[in-house]
């Protein structure tokens, strides 16, 4: 099932996640209806806050970032199977000089900001089964991880901009928030009062 993506302006972006035990109620349904959201607006990957749940969550499928030819065969064919559910993330560390990528999120439609991000992190999780994985990513895939990892601590790409392009781009989130925005998948505006 898709679910509404909640869009920039709701608090529920800006809290920190909490961890969650094998008891979560409809934690495998919740997982399925992630996956149906996430594909359903072409996103690589989605956080539990995304959809309005602050629990410590997110799915990641990398497989479209494997189209680009800038990629050498071995990495697109790890990014091609790199498809990834992840509860209770930790960061153990990120490693390395710090690279720009051009990041986009699905909270925040048709924003792009060039990110500063180290090129490694090593992160301990619980993959669906709850078995505890203890993985080091690199390059695009740990990008990726990195972004969602960020949604379950309450912080947004949009947060590690300079101020001046903060400014430049304040008037879109604005639009974002308010719902003014043209998006083709379902999302909840935080400032739209809900008719019945
Ligand atoms: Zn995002």
């Amino acid at each position: 099932m898709i679910l509404p993506i909640v869009a920039y302006g709701d608090p529920v972006l800006k809290k920190k996640a909490k961890p969650i035990d094998k008891d979560y109620p409809k934690l495998e349904e919740l997982i399925s209806n992630m996956w149906d959201t996430m594909y359903n607006a072409y996103g690589v990957g989605l956080a539990a806050p995304q959809v309005g749940v602050p629990i410590r969550l997110f799915v990641i499928d990398a497989a479209p970032f494997a189209e680009d030819d800038d990629l050498s065969a071995s990495e697109k064919e790890y990014l091609k199977g790199f498809k990834k559910v992840f509860i209770n993330a930790q960061i153990i560390e990120e490693t390395g000089d710090e690279w720009a990528f051009s990041e986009g999120c699905l909270s925040i439609p048709d924003v792009r900001e060039d990110i500063f991000r180290k090129p490694e992190v090593t992160i301990e999780y619980q993959d669906q089964n709850f078995e505890t994985q203890k993985e080091t990513f690199t390059g695009l895939a740990a990008r990726v991880v990195q972004h969602e990892y960020d949604h379950t601590e309450g912080i947004l790409f949009t947060e590690k901009i300079s101020s001046l392009k903060k400014r430049l781009i304040n008037g879109r989130l604005k639009k974002i928030s308010s719902g003014k925005i043209k998006v083709d998948y379902k999302m909840r505006f935080p400032s739209v009062k809900k008719g019945r």
